[in-house]
């Protein structure tokens, strides 16, 4: 029978708290791996680290109050993990906003393109920051960092600062994989398509909203969180060992579409 996949990996995870970052959360715990569980919001990663010791009771998963955009406190984490775990073997730099009155060029608000890009780009900047620092005393690391499929694909319907931070994740990631392949950490980006999770779904609160997106989708479905969580952990795993600089792309074949079936 094969192992785990994350044996005894230490890693941490931002925006643990739910959707994607929540069943990743639980992906990993099953897996083997130990995990700081970050989140701005802390009463939602508590519950996160509840279910980890219900279910995988071996398993040390530590919830964390983090705001990604906040350097210091995203050191925090960094140094918390080296010091519980001994190392930081992953660093999922999930946490992410849509806001909604994010809009098109003409409408949207600059104190919401600003706070987008703090916490979308640079918390993903200073989560890999600190990660290839620690990452450094221990080749082999693995850093994921999630983008969106809007980063590549144009949409009518806007969400402009959002797209634009994606954009950046992408490049930023990109880069960061070519700059330290040598020593030996991965870097890759996570492109999911649209999901039902709050995040989209908040931002979709009509039914008219969500068929306007659904008409577009090859397999007529949202994705769910769990299917990005397997692709993370492969990112995440040994098993992804010659992949780094990626758009790793888990859409349900969107961005490959031009007429979808009725
Ligand atoms: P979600 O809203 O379900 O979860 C996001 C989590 O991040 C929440 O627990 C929230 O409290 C936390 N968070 C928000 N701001 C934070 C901050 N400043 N510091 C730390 N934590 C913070 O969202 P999700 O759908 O799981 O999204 C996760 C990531 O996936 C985001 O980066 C998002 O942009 C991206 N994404 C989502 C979709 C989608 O359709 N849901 C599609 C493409 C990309």
């Amino acid at each position: 029978m094969p192992g785990p996949r994350l044996p005894n990996k230490s890693c941490i995870i931002t925006g643990a708290g739910s959707g994607i970052g929540l069943e990743s959360s639980l992906l990993f715990a099953s897996e083997g791996a130990n995990l700081i569980l970050a989140d701005i919001n802390l009463p939602a990663v508590e519950k996160t680290a509840q279910l980890i010791h219900e279910r995988f009771p071996e398993i040390k998963a530590i919830p964390v109050k983090c705001d990604v955009g906040i350097e210091d406190q995203v050191k925090d984490i960094v140094d918390r993990a080296v010091k519980e775990f001994g190392r930081l073997d992953v660093m999922f730099n999930n946490a992410g906003i849509m806001h909604p009155s994010d809009d098109n060029a003409l409408t949207t608000p600059e104190d919401i393109w600003d706070l987008t890009m703090r916490i979308n780009v640079k918390g993903v900047w200073f989560g890999s920051k600190h990660a290839i620092a620690a990452m450094r005393n221990n080749p082999g690391g693995s850093i994921i960092n999630t983008a969106s499929f809007v980063a590549l694909r144009g949409a009518a319907t806007p969400q402009l600062a959002y797209t634009a931070s994606k954009g950046a994740v992408l490049a930023m990631t990109r880069e960061m994989a070519m700059v330290h392949a040598r020593e030996g950490i991965r870097v890759n980006a996570l492109c999911p398509g649209p999901l039902k999770t709050p995040l989209l779904m908040d931002f979709l609160d009509t039914e008219e909203k969500r068929q306007r997106r659904l008409v577009h989708l090859p397999m007529g479905r949202f994705g769910e969180a769990i299917e990005q969580a397997r692709a993370v952990l492969f990112l995440a795993s040994d098993e992804s060992s010659y992949i780094t600089g990626t758009d790793f792309l888990v859409d349900g074949g969107l961005s490959n579409a031009y007429v979808t079936a009725e």
